[in-house]
């Protein structure tokens, strides 16, 4: 007996899936089920993370739909992924909330505090937000600095401490010490194995080398087109434009078969924010020495506020839950004798 009906359903396709293997070779889920006999909803939501669901399972299998086993990897782990991602989420009552209205919430978010930051340099200086700054602290005119880190320190580490809980309960259900999560020989077969999420991590990367060249130097923005932040900046903003983009196209042409429609909202969410924040970047640093940086760089903050609130809610939790699935899966590949 399982918690749910979808574990239920996920434990019938593994068990014909682990009498059939045909699939062996497509991706670590098929590896890492044959290593057991029965599951445990905490071995299903395992596997349901160490899937990325590319759909090759469905398009290889004998047994897809119409045939009359129904089998359907890749749609019964989404939805299975989904549901786990509502019960680990942090705090939980955020989690249903967003599901169910993640774009309205990550818009809302990010025009509210947009307006707020506009509203209140409006009130306290018209001449500085419809103003022209150049040079050395031109942004710190609009919001002074300490304020700005406070806030998007705050929302930063709020994201960080919800995707930490979110993940310490998922590693706790599919029956792992916390320890294990330092284990650095996992760790490292991890990352090479999870090259989404370190294409990621290296997008964001650039981003903290960027601000720690700004603090290291003592430099205040706006520095010159050809400074390494600003290079690193325009680089990171036009990739997050091209990824996010060819995401939301991949996901629109997807087989509607393979999607978990009723979590479209959250998972769009993560997207179309990461393609503001950028959107809103390059905007900013094409017109920021023009009359219309004050307005830009608010509403640039207001989508970058909201992208980190949404973020333990919609598609980017996968990332970390996979890269903790895939910890796992090479600490049991090295505990079976494979070569890692
Ligand atoms: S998805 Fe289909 S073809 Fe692949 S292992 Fe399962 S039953 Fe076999
Ligand atoms: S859809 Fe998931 S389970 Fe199927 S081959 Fe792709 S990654 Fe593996």
């Amino acid at each position: 007996m399982h918690g749910t009906r979808i574990l239920e359903e996920a434990d019938r396709l593994m068990t014909v899936c682990n009498a059939c293997r045909y699939c062996e070779g497509l991706c670590a889920v098929f590896p890492a089920m044959e290593m057991r006999r029965s599951f445990s909803d905490g071995d299903l939501n395992y596997l349901a993370n160490l899937c990325h669901a590319c759909g090759a399972c469905y398009t290889d299998c004998q047994f897809s739909p119409p045939h009359e086993f129904d089998v359907n990897v890749p749609k019964t782990f989404a939805i299975a992924r989904a549901e786990s991602y509502a019960a680990y989420a942090w705090p939980k009552a955020f989690s249903g909330v967003f599901a169910r209205n993640g774009i309205a919430i990550g818009l809302v978010a990010a025009l509210s505090v947009a307006a707020f930051i506009f509203g209140f340099a409006a009130f306290n200086d018209r001449q500085v937000l419809f103003g022209v700054h150049t040079g050395p602290g031109a942004f710190y005119k609009l919001m002074p600095h300490k304020a700005m880190v406070a806030l998007f320190g705050a929302a930063f580490l709020y994201a960080i401490l919800a995707l930490a809980m979110g993940v310490r309960a998922f590693w706790r259900e599919i029956g792992e010490p916390i320890g294990m999560l330092a284990d650095p020989g996992s760790l490292w077969q991890a990352m090479r194995d999870a090259s989404t999420f370190y294409g990621f991590m290296l997008c964001f990367a650039s981003t903290v080398v960027a601000t720690l060249y700004h603090y290291l130097f003592a430099r205040e923005a706006l520095y010159p087109w050809w400074d390494l932040p600003v290079v690193l900046g325009t680089l990171g903003g036009i990739g997050l434009l091209i990824g996010p983009a060819g995401l939301l196209a991949e996901r629109w042409k997807r087989d509607p078969a393979l999607v978990d429609q009723a979590r479209t909202g959250m998972d769009v969410a993560f997207i179309l924010m990461l393609f503001l924040t950028s959107l809103t970047g390059i905007a900013l640093l094409l017109w920021r020495d023009t009359a219309a940086m004050g307005p830009l760089l608010a509403l640039h903050l207001g989508v970058v506020f909201a992208l980190f609130i949404t973020m333990p809610y919609g598609k980017f939790v996968h990332s970390i839950y996979r890269y903790a699935a895939l910890v796992r899966y090479a600490r049991e590949r090295r505990m079976v004798g494979h070569t890692v």
